[in-house]
């Protein structure tokens, strides 16, 4: 079997990256050891947040933003897209200050944000008690897809549209390099020949990267959501509320609401070292974690803390050493390419990063601004500082890039 680029992983950004490469007239096979989906992507809140904490992904979230809502007529499938707007709240002088440096910063970069007049949060958010004295910035352009998978299926779809060829349940066991280069993938006995080699292996990135001699600093960290029972409070067509000061995140969802948050101190965990087979669904889930977040907003939003759970859900978030998306060549390893270091917004900016990824390798030359995130900015790292640094990120989500602590 031959192809111009193998994919591995039918995660968000492996099925973006082969639509991609497909609609710049590559034949492209995806291989995937499980089912497209079934990992970090079919997990995710679906959230879209237009402010970012740079230009180059301010660029890369309004691009997502465009092609989610604009998906049928590029790809050539629907895809459901609830264009709510998001409301980031503050409530001490700390996050206020924060938040409206940010705001104005991502203005700077032609984010449409603006912030809110006092009341305007309680006329818009059923499930969310305003007390006045907060700041609140409106993200009118911000979006959300209610179930992670039709995004996963649409990819899918439109794949196969594009002539992809999707292998599930036949999960990549080598990388072959002759003569200093990628020349293929070797899957269960065959091996599929290509020049170009994606690693879009999401918690299995830097595995899939060490198969081909490759570096990928990746700290894979748990992340979990909650949704509620449905329930008479929640106005299904309302906007995604951000807490910054409370590292928490809510929207509808299924008629009841969606709460998840960044705890300190998550859970690392690296798949190298966990028995084999090692899946998502492995990840061990703790509620208790959800709870004390929720705890810190049970004035604003009480459902969170008192609401029947529906579901519990959680995965892991591939954290990078600065926070940043890892898209471009693995360093010393030509012909293999990196799409990783999702950092928590890897479902959305999926949609970005595999255009902007597709067209440094069928273009032979990173498009603008893209060079920033290639694997190869990072030098030697040792596991535990990597971990350490991932952990730093993550605690700091809703935090601009190098910000102090939040205390
Ligand atoms: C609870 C939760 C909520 C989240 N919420 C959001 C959100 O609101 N917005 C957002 O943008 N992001 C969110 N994220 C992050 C987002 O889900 C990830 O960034 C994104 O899904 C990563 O996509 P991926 O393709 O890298 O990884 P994955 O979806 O994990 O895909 C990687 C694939 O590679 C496959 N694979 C691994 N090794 C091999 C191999 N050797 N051979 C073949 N296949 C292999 C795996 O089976 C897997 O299917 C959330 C994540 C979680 C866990």
């Amino acid at each position: 079997m031959r192809a111009d680029v193998v994919v591995i992983g039918a995660g968000a950004l492996g099925l973006s990256t082969a639509l991609q490469c497909a609609l710049r007239g590559r034949s492209v096979v995806i291989v995937e050891r499980h089912l497209a989906g079934s990992q970090a992507s079919g997990r995710a809140a679906g959230l879209f947040k237009s402010i970012q904490a740079d230009e180059l992904r301010t660029s890369l979230a309004q691009s997502s933003i465009e092609k989610a809502i604009s998906f049928g007529d590029w790809a050539g499938v629907p895809l459901e897209v609830a264009r709510s707007g998001s409301f980031l709240i503050a409530r001490t002088a700390r996050h206020k200050e924060f938040i409206r440096a940010e705001a104005s910063q991502s203005r700077g970069w032609g984010a449409d944000v603006s912030e809110a007049a006092r009341g305007d949060v309680a006329s818009r958010v059923s499930y969310y008690r305003e007390s006045g004295d907060e700041l609140a910035i409106w993200c009118p352009s911000d979006i959300y897809i209610e179930e992670p998978m039709s995004l996963v299926r649409a990819y899918v779809a439109a794949c196969r549209l594009h002539g992809v060829e999707l292998l599930e349940r036949d999960p990549a066991v080598g990388v072959l390099v002759s003569a200093g280069r990628v020349t293929g993938v070797e899957v269960a006995g065959r091996l599929i020949r290509a020049r170009n080699v994606v690693d879009a292996a999401g918690a299995w990135a830097r595995q899939v990267a060490e198969l081909a001699g490759g570096r990928l600093p990746v700290a894979p960290v748990r992340h979990q959501l909650l949704i509620t029972a449905p329930s008479p409070d929640v106005d299904p067509a309302g906007p995604i509320t951000r807490v910054a000061d409370a590292a928490v995140y809510l929207r509808p969802a299924r008629g009841g609401l969606m709460f998840g948050g960044f705890e300190t101190a998550p859970l690392p965990v690296d798949p190298r070292v966990e028995a084999a087979p090692f899946s998502t669904a492995d990840v061990p889930l703790d509620l208790n974690v959800l709870r004390r977040l929720a705890g810190q907003v049970a004035a604003e939003a009480p459902l969170a803390t008192e609401g029947p759970v529906a579901e519990h859900r959680g995965g892991l978030f591939t954290m990078s050493p600065d926070g940043r998306f890892i898209a471009g060549p693995v360093p010393d390893v030509p012909g293999l390419w990196a799409a990783s270091g999702c950092n928590g917004s890897g479902f959305s900016s999926s949609l970005a990063i595999g255009a902007e990824l597709a067209e440094w390798i069928t273009a032979g030359s990173p498009p603008r601004g893209l060079a920033a995130l290639a694997p190869g900015r990072f030098g030697a790292m040792t596991d535990d500082v990597l971990i350490e640094r991932g952990i730093w990120q993550y605690e700091r989500y809703y935090e601009p890039a190098g910000a102090s602590p939040v205390t």
